[in-house]
């Protein structure tokens, strides 16, 4: 086959999208991935890059559209390129999302596609995929001929597309970003160059609380701050005050500062100019079980400043964290794990059912944050810790450890902390639950390394990609778990990002007989010694043609006495069905034990 050149324009019919997006068609067999295009179109590519194996191009003209192409309501949205999949329909969307965490889990997981398909639940939708995002940071800049602009990054680059009418945030934003931006020009404010690393204002940050209308605006500026009791930070502040505090749900404005030269947008202090430091929302929790996932009644509250973590789609968090709670199947007994717990929401719901949580979390702030929620909503029965989740966790593993075995009384200096947070040494080392919701990147191997030592039984993954996902699970399943449940949660309408949440339960006893069978036929009684289970399997089908199982063959010897433990044929885990042995392979199976003179 010839290999394709730049600007080669080729025709193709899309099949399938990949994980960026981009439709992926095929001529002669050589896979292109085009940029603009959605499956079932038939178009005229372009070359862009030729590899080997494939080539990325973009799409030249659309002969026939596909059925699943929509006009994108946002008219930036090709430049933008926030919104990969935003000219597909949105059943589409989801299916490609569905899809998507199915092949990774195959793929990356190794999991047979049955497997998946067996345990996976439908999607979860959002009933409007536009205007969910609750939090949005726009960069300030200037156009060509010079004048201010706010909007968004172009794809891959830093050159900013003026659009204050993004689809995905509130529409009260544009209003906010068009009285910032007349108020800059009209005050003679100028907007920070990357280049030169001169000018003031860098971002805008719009973030609302849903449930309560709360508006917060901070302007992200590059100022030295030398007395900000005496001083304002710009020209005109309390112009821009009046301004931005007329708009209806206004409750916080503020700056932050951020003098570096980084693509790091927020800086670290920040100070309220207006009103409230923080804003508030509401989640509550919904029953996954019924149609519409209503209202349980069941909710909590959350402070939210403007460098908190806080889960961007309000509406969707909800059914996330629902389902979440759901798979962790708790009574009120249990001591759970809540790892990379953010400003501690799952944390919180969890412990409104639980015995105890533990919360872990790598930014300070945000765990001084999960504190003032735990007290806000009354909840006591919730530790929250600062740390790698890969560093605290093994740490208080190994520290509980040898509290209950080497460490004598009175000798365990400095870990009276430990003792005072984790009185039951026992009951910490054997967490019931651990809920793992980690960054993109996944859980890290000593991370999962602890959770397998700790044994809980059960383990609910909250992941933000399922590739990373994918790898974890089969680590966790090669350790001893097995998935029981996986349902995506569409947070990102538009994207081609997905959550997903993923039940693990401690493999049962059904699933491990095979293991302890062989273990038990290395410490055979003098009766089991006279014939393998081989042998009594290659006698049982010679004789009455039947293929009968280790179970079974343990089963009958069991009942004839010739094993004495307690074993296999009982279920640890409740409502696990062990099979029985049909009476037809019982008889063949006592036959062959009094042919090998067992019986
Ligand atoms: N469960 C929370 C937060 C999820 S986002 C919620 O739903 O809001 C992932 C969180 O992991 C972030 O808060 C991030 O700061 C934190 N994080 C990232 N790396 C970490 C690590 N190695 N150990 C612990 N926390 C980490």
């Amino acid at each position: 086959m010839d290999e394709y050149k730049k600007n080669d324009l080729v025709t193709l019919t899309i099949e399938d999208i990949g994980s960026e997006g981009e439709g992926i068609g095929k001529a002669d067999g050589f896979p292109f991935f085009v940029k603009d295009a959605v499956p079932g179109d038939t178009l005229i590519a372009r070359v862009l890059k030729s590899k080997k194996t494939y080539a990325y191009a973009k799409t030249e003209k659309v002969i026939t559209p596909s059925p699943f192409r929509v006009e994108p309501p946002c008219a930036f949205h090709r430049q933008c390129g926030g919104c990969q999949l935003q000219a597909i329909r949105y059943e589409k969307q989801l299916e490609f999302k569905q899809r998507k965490i199915m092949q990774n889990l195959v793929r990356i997981g190794g999991f047979s596609p049955e497997f998946v398909q067996e345990r996976m639940e439908e999607i979860i939708g959002m009933d409007t995929p536009l205007h969910y995002r609750n939090k949005a940071q726009y960069p300030v800049g200037t156009d060509r001929n010079g004048n201010l602009i706010t909007g968004f990054y172009a794809g891959r680059t830093h050159d900013i597309i003026a659009n204050t009418n993004c689809l995905l945030g509130p529409p009260e934003n544009q209003k906010i970003l068009e009285e910032i931006l007349a108020f800059m020009r009209e005050n003679g404010i100028s907007a920070y160059d990357e280049r030169t690393g001169e000018g003031l204002v860098r971002h805008i940050l719009i973030r609302k609380g849903f449930t309560s209308g709360e508006i917060m605006v901070c302007l992200v500026i590059n100022y030295q701050v030398k007395d900000h009791r005496a001083e304002a930070f710009f020209q005109g502040q309390e112009d821009l005050i009046n301004r931005l505090s007329r708009i209806p749900g206004m409750a916080s404005i503020s700056v932050n500062i951020n003098t570096e030269r980084t693509n790091v947008i927020l800086g670290r202090k920040v100070y309220t100019l207006w009103g409230q430091p923080a804003i508030s929302d509401v989640i509550h929790v919904r029953d996954m079980q019924r149609e519409g996932f209503p209202l349980t009644g069941d909710e909590l509250t959350f402070k939210i400043s403007p460098l908190s973590f806080y889960q961007v789609n309000p509406v969707q968090t909800e059914k996330l964290y629902s389902l979440a709670l759901e798979y962790a199947g708790l009574t009120g007994k249990e001591t759970v794990w809540d790892l990379y717990c953010g400003i501690g929401t799952i944390s919180l719901f969890l412990a409104r059912r639980a015995k105890q949580v533990y919360g872990i979390e790598i930014i300070p702030q945000a765990i001084e944050d999960a504190r003032e929620n735990a007290r806000r909503n009354n909840i006591t029965n919730a530790e929250f810790f600062v740390g790698k989740a890969e560093e605290v966790l093994p740490e208080f593993y190994a520290r509980n450890k040898n509290l209950s075995f080497d460490i004598p009384a009175g000798g365990a200096q400095g870990r009276t902390m430990q003792q005072k947070v984790f009185p039951d040494n026992e009951e910490f080392l054997r967490p019931d639950v651990i809920v793992v919701d980690p960054p993109r990147k996944g859980c890290d191997a000593a991370c999962l390394s602890t959770m397998l030592k700790m044994q809980p039984e059960r383990i609910v993954y909250v992941s933000c990609d399922s590739a990373t996902l994918a790898r974890d699970l089969k680590i966790l399943c090669e350790g001893g778990y097995e998935i029981r449940k996986i349902r995506g949660v569409d947070q990102f309408g538009m994207t081609v990002h997905v959550e997903t949440v993923c039940l693990l339960s401690k493999l049962n006893v059904e699933h491990h007989i095979e293991v302890e069978l062989n273990l038990d036929e290395m410490d055979l009684t003098a009766a089991e010694k006279k014939a393998s289970y081989e042998e009594i399997k290659t006698y049982v089908q010679e004789h009455s043609g039947l293929k009968v199982s280790n179970l079974y063959i343990a089963q009958v010897k069991r009942k004839c006495g010739i094993i004495e433990r307690e074993n296999y044929n009982k279920a640890k885990a409740e409502g696990v069905k062990v099979p029985k042995c049909p009476e037809e392979k019982e008889k063949a199976i006592i036959d062959a034990l009094m042919y090998f003179q067992m019986i």
